[in-house]
Formats: structure tokens, C-alpha cells, sequence
């Protein structure tokens, strides 16, 4: 048996990281076992089908190379691959449905449905199909058909019957057929619902092991059953934890930006390094490593090791992480990834981001942090965090000026010139820092201003100086470089 996994997303949006933490646990169950995994798109809700969704997929999978075997994009010997292109497939199985019984038309209308929710809700009964339809005569149904009546397929469920699986993930599993809905499979533009295109497609693709989220579960039996109409072998199925909101409540909610795949390739986050961390979040490496790689992961992972509790998304523990792959990388690497990552630095001076590159490494979360932690060592600051100090500034100025550009003199004159004043020197190396980078914090100081040099520095003292305190321009007048 090859195993085959597959990921059966909506073309609605960007996926939400949920879903590459199940596109994580199909690739590395398949790679492991010598199989396939395959992206099957599930486009029958056309209602919310977004424009252009089904290239951000294909693109947010490459970019954590996490790229399918067999998909709508590149083909496989099950094509198609977009449910939108199996109409007739769909159609042929419901009727082998409605000619055994299990499935049956309805032609209930809308205003019907929701008079009969209604009445439900005013007498406190769960919103289920009264299986009015199921009561139809042959003859009845005939007519209709013949009429051209708008209609659905449901299914017929059982009464009274226990439905049970086995979860991989989730261990043994029962329900009572009594609260399953005589769920829709075709709705009345011919298009299946989730549930059977589901069921038909996992069947006739091959697939032997279904991961997804445990919000699926309540939909499960329903499956169950339609896999017993066909007399078909019901893959193997294991219901994810769902990744929860960091405090714990609820499914990491698309309020979040941090939901969005967009979120980690906008703000630079590694992908190998996010990959880690979600790994990290549902299943423990048996030697307690948090830093490993993904063929590591795939050699050491055991599905049945699952924690069956929904993780919480820590966003500190994932900055911690990536930070880890960031210093991992050789500067030149790290350099590379960078430029390719913020066009800025692909246009600025490549030996002088050479230069910077160990020291703002160090302070480096993501790739966008380059930027801002570095963006002073190519342009002038244009604003400052915190208001600038004449008095520290022209002293600087001129403690600097004949000072040996190296950070030990640097750092002894700037001392003195804090003692001579009584100023606490933290705050005269943060005037310091504030005029040349216009920020708080950033890289070391004075290894940084190393790297400036000393003309630049006393320009941006001086400059500052004179935009903000022009009576001093007079004052320095000819001591500029
Ligand atoms: N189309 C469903 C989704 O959008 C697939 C669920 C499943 O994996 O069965 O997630």
C-alpha cells in the first residue's frame, strides 16, 4: 500500500498557518512512509470562492517547500484535481446513492426550510431536515423531476444506530446516528457538499490517511456512513488539535494577523524556522531538542505522539526560534536571504551591509528587523524617538571631533565628557545613539559608529544641531568636517 495524504483546502484567502501545520503533518507522514502527498482543491462553495486564492496556496506551500506530489498545478494520474471539474463524478455517485436508498431528493424550498427552523427553535429542538421528502412516493419524485422542480440530494441516515472510528489521533470514537442531520450531498446547482465530494474524492484518490482539524470531527460519521453506502474502505483519519489563541480561548482566530500565512512572509519570518516551531508545538522530539530541521523532523515524528491538546500560538517562542535560525546562518547567508527578502537592502552598498551584518544580527528577530535596526547606516534619520538634548549634543560634537575613531577612546571621551557635566553617561551615549539613528535601541553603539565613521557621525550631530537649535549653528561654525 502507498500511502497517500492530502490537503483538500477552500480557495477562500491566504491559508491560515492551521493549515500548513496540517500540510506539515501530511508531508512529513507521507515522506516518511515513502508515499504522496497531494492538494486537492475543494471549490464548490462558490459563494466563497476568493479570485486568485488558488495561486496564494500553490505559492504559501512553496514557500515552506512544502510543495504537493499531485495537484490541480501540476497534475497526477487522479485529475482533475478541483472538485469544480468533477461535476459528473459526483453526480454518478449520488445517483448509485438514490438508486440504493441511502440518498434521497428533496425539494423542500427555502422558505419551507426556515418556517421548519423556526418552529425548531421555538421548541428547543436541534436544527435538523424533518425528512419530509424521504416520504415521497416514486411516483412523486418522478413527477417533480419531470416538472423540472428545483432540488437537493440528502442522505438518509439510520435511526438508532451507533456509528463508530477509530481516530489515530484521537482514539475511539462513537455517535449516535439520531443526531446526524439528513445532510445535503448535492445541492441544487449540481455541485456536492464538503461532505460527499469529501467522501468521493479521498475514495477514488487513493487516499489512506486523512489528516485535519478537529473541528471536522463532528462531520466524521457522516463520512462513516458514506463510505458504508459505497462499500468503501474508509481511509485511516486523525483530527489535529486545533492551534489555539495564546491565551488559550478559542482557535487562533483570523482577527489575528498572525493567522495568516501573509503575516511570517510579510514580516520575514524564516520559513524553515516557523515549520520548527509548529512541529515543536504539537509534538515533543524524544531527545527535547526545540531546534531541529524539517528531514529531522520527518525521521523522528510519530503521528500517535500527537499531543491531543489544541496548542497555544506563542508568538515570543516563534520570534525565539527564528531568531535561533537567523544566528545560525553564516552572515553571507544571512546577508543573501535579507537583500533577496527587502528590496532596501538589495539596492544599498553590499559591503557595507557586509559590514553591519554581525552586529545587527545579534539584535535580529525577523528578516524585516534588518531594516529597521540597520536602515542608519544608509540614511539619515528623519525623525527621533525621544527629544533631543543641545547640551549633550554640542558636547558630543565637540568631545568626538578629535577623538581616535575607534570604540575604546570613543567610549572613554564620551565618559569623561559625562563626568566633567555631571550627566549620567547612559544618557549621554543614548543623545548619542538617538541623533545618529533616531531611535532608542538598535546594534552596539560604538562599534556601529565604527562602521559610520567619524565624518558621518559628527555631520548627523551637527545637522541635528542645526535643524533643531539654529543658534548654534553660529557656535560650530568651522568645526564642521
Ligand atoms: N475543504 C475542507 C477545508 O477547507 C477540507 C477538510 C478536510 O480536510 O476534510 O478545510
Amino acid at each position: 500500500m502507498t500511502v497517500r495524504t492530502r490537503i483538500a483546502p477552500s480557495p477562500t484567502g491566504f491559508p491560515h498557518i492551521g493549515t500548513i501545520y496540517q500540510v506539515l503533518i501530511d508531508f512529513a507522514f507521507a515522506r516518511k512512509a515513502g508515499g504522496k502527498f497531494i492538494l486537492r482543491l475543494e471549490d464548490t462553495d462558490r459563494a466563497r470562492f476568493v479570485e486568485g486564492a488558488e495561486d496564494v496556496i500553490y505559492s504559501s506551500l512553496a514557500w515552506f517547500s512544502l510543495n504537493p506530489d499531485e495537484s490541480p498545478k501540476i497534475g497526477g494520474p487522479f485529475a482533475p484535481y478541483r472538485q469544480s471539474e468533477r461535476l459528473p463524478i459526483y453526480k454518478k455517485y449520488s445517483d448509485e446513492l438514490i438508486a440504493k436508498g441511502h440518498a434521497y431528493y428533496c425539494f423542500c424550498t427555502r422558505e419551507r426550510l426556515e418556517e421548519m427552523r423556526k418552529n425548531q427553535e421555538a421548541h428547543h429542538l436541534p436544527p435538523m431536515y424533518d425528512k419530509t421528502c424521504l416520504k415521497l412516493t416514486p411516483t412523486d419524485v418522478k413527477a417533480k423531476l419531470d416538472a423540472g422542480v428545483p432540488h437537493v440530494v440528502r442522505m438518509n441516515v439510520p435511526v438508532h444506530e451507533k456509528i463508530a472510528f477509530d481516530d489515530l489521533v484521537s482514539g475511539h470514537i462513537e455517535f449516535d446516528s439520531d443526531v446526524i442531520d439528513h445532510q445535503v450531498i448535492m445541492k441544487s446547482d449540481g455541485f456536492p457538499t464538503y461532505h460527499f465530494g469529501v467522501v468521493v474524492d479521498d475514495h477514488l484518490m487513493e487516499i489512506t490517511h486523512v489528516f485535519r482539524g478537529k473541528e471536522w470531527i463532528s462531520s466524521t460519521p457522516k463520512h462513516v456512513l458514506l463510505y458504508q453506502y459505497f462499500g468503501w474502505k474508509m481511509p485511516v483519519h486523525g483530527h489535529l488539535p486545533l492551534i489555539l489563541n495564546e491565551d488559550g480561548k478559542g482557535k487562533l482566530s483570523k482577527r489575528h494577523g498572525h493567522a495568516s500565512v501573509d503575516y511570517y512572509r510579510k514580516l520575514g519570518y524564516l520559513p524553515e524556522a516557523v515549520l520548527n516551531y509548529l512541529s515543536n508545538i504539537v509534538w515533543n522530539h524524544p531527545e527535547g531538542k526545540e531546534i531541529y530541521d524539517l528531514d529531522e523532523f520527518i525521521k523522528r515524528f510519530d503521528v500517535e505522539k500527537i499531543t491531543s491538546q489544541g496548542p497555544r500560538f506563542d508568538l515570543k517562542k516563534l520570534d525565539w526560534v527564528n531568531g535561533q535560525y537567523i544566528r545560525a546562518l553564516t552572515d553571507d547567508a544571512l546577508q543573501t536571504r535579507v537583500s533577496e527578502f527587502d528590496e532596501r537592502v538589495s539596492r544599498a552598498d553590499a559591503k557595507l551591509v557586509a559590514k553591519t551584518m554581525p552586529l545587527v544580527k545579534e539584535r535580529m528577530h525577523v528578516l524585516s528587523d534588518y531594516w529597521s535596526l540597520a536602515s542608519f547606516f544608509f540614511t539619515k534619520p528623519d525623525s527621533f524617538e525621544t527629544p533631543l538634548r543641545k547640551d549633550m549634543l554640542s558636547g558630543l560634537y565637540e568631545t568626538l571631533t578629535p577623538v581616535d575613531w575607534k570604540h575604546e577612546p570613543m567610549e572613554q571621551s564620551i565618559r569623561q565628557l559625562a563626568e566633567k557635566n555631571s550627566w549620567k553617561p547612559k544618557d549621554v551615549f543614548m543623545q548619542l545613539r538617538l541623533a545618529v539613528t533616531g531611535k532608542t535601541v538598535g546594534p552596539p553603539l560604538l562599534e556601529s559608529l565604527e562602521i559610520l565613521g567619524k565624518e558621518e557621525t559628527l555631520i548627523r550631530l551637527s545637522v541635528e544641531l542645526d535643524s533643531h537649535y539654529p543658534s548654534f549653528e553660529e557656535k560650530i561654525v568651522g568645526k564642521k568636517p
